[in-house]
């Protein structure tokens, strides 16, 4: 670093993001089950918005995403004047850093919370803080014993990446009810589609004055490299947003790429009945292996080995046989590894090899 210019104090304390691995040299028939993608890729109807994106190149996009907001409050029953568009629900956590939360204020999560919340905090420079989490579960208690004057901002995964647990709506109504007036609660929805009978908490989004909700389209609806996320949140807060956000931060593309498969009813209806069948599947094969995982409400799986240095020759030997699943140590999980539910020939592999990997441990 030079010694006259210096970023703002914090920044250089940000531990850079690791994505999940995507190639093994001299290898051409690698499975990545690292970063939660959809196995059967974006659906027909975007692929086809995405072609035709290619005519309006030399247009700017609109400022104000109202065709996309339109889609998603019909598709969801949510106003759209309350939706706010970013490049990923990533951009929308970090909007919301950068808007509510300063030095000497707290962003607070749970112990194997998503990565990013403690990036965005940290750029804002503001303090991250950590509650615990009981059997790899939210707890509430917990966060509410860590929260306190300086908390600004308590971001919630449900499910959660990288465990699959989730929380019940009664939970989080009670955690809402109970933190500081000054502190918002950011509900992340990334896996919520997958959850059983879960709406993201946006019904709790329209009672409340202290609630926002993030989504994605990189999970469910296969656009990870697109990058389109949204948030639904009070009108004082997403008006605070809109001021963050840069007028043209999503592309005429992301934005008809996105419109497009929220409508392809038969995509989504695929994806999610094959992962909640290759879930299930792969997590009683790991089970019956001796692998224990947590009931998972997303589309990986977490699989618990014995300690960190079995979880590491595991990840060896799927490696050497051309499978890539993500270590979690940097989520405090050193004896896990996180496997995303491929499709059926994805998941017979990567359990027929961490099969001959036990084998070999008894
Ligand atoms: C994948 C993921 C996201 C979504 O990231 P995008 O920026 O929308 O691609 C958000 N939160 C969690 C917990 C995730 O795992």
């Amino acid at each position: 670093m030079s010694a006259q210019i210096r970023p703002q104090p914090g920044i250089m304390d940000i531990a850079l993001y690791k994505g999940g691995t995507s190639a093994i040299a001299g290898r051409d028939d690698v499975l990545k089950l690292s970063s939660n993608e959809n196995p059967f890729g974006a659906g027909d109807l975007a692929r086809q918005a995405y072609l035709r994106a290619g005519h309006d190149l030399h247009r700017y996009p609109s400022t104000d995403h109202a065709a996309l907001r339109m889609a998603l409050g019909a598709q969801f029953g949510l106003d759209p004047e309350r939706i706010i568009c970013g490049a990923g629900s990533d951009e929308i956590i970090s909007f919301l850093c950068q808007a509510y939360a300063g030095p000497g204020d707290e962003v607070l999560y749970s112990q194997h919370g998503f990565l990013m919340y403690r990036i965005s905090a940290q750029v804002a420079g503001a303090t991250p803080v950590v509650a615990p989490e009981t059997d790899r579960t939210t707890d509430v208690d917990a966060i509410l014993a860590k929260a306190g004057k300086r908390t600004k901002l308590v971001f919630i995964a449900n499910p959660n990446n990288p465990t699959g647990t989730m929380i019940p709506l009664s939970e989080i109504m009670r955690l809402a009810k109970a933190l500081p007036k000054q502190a918002l609660l950011v509900l992340d929805g990334a896996y919520a589609e997958y959850a059983a009978e879960y709406d993201g908490g946006a019904a709790l989004v329209d009672t409340r004055k202290n609630v926002v909700m993030t989504r994605t389209f990189s999970k469910l609806h296969g656009l990870g490299g697109l990058r389109i996320g949204w948030g639904y949140g009070p009108g004082h807060v997403i008006d605070v947003l809109n001021r963050v956000r840069g007028p043209f931060n999503l592309s005429n593309m992301q934005l008809a790429v996105a419109e497009a498969a929220l409508a392809d009813t038969a995509h989504i209806s695929r994806s999610l009945s094959e992962n909640a069948r290759w879930r299930d599947w792969l997590s009683e094969r790991l089970t019956a292996l001796g692998i224990p995982t947590d009931y998972s409400h997303a589309n990986f799986v977490l699989a618990r080995f014995r300690d960190a240095e079995q979880a590491d020759a595991c990840n060896a030997a799927l490696l050497a046989d051309g499978v890539i699943v993500r270590q979690v140590g940097s989520y405090g999980l050193p004896e896990c590894l996180r496997v995303t539910v491929g499709d059926e020939a994805a998941c017979r592999r990567v359990a027929h090899v961490i099969g001959m990997f036990m084998e070999g441990q008894a």
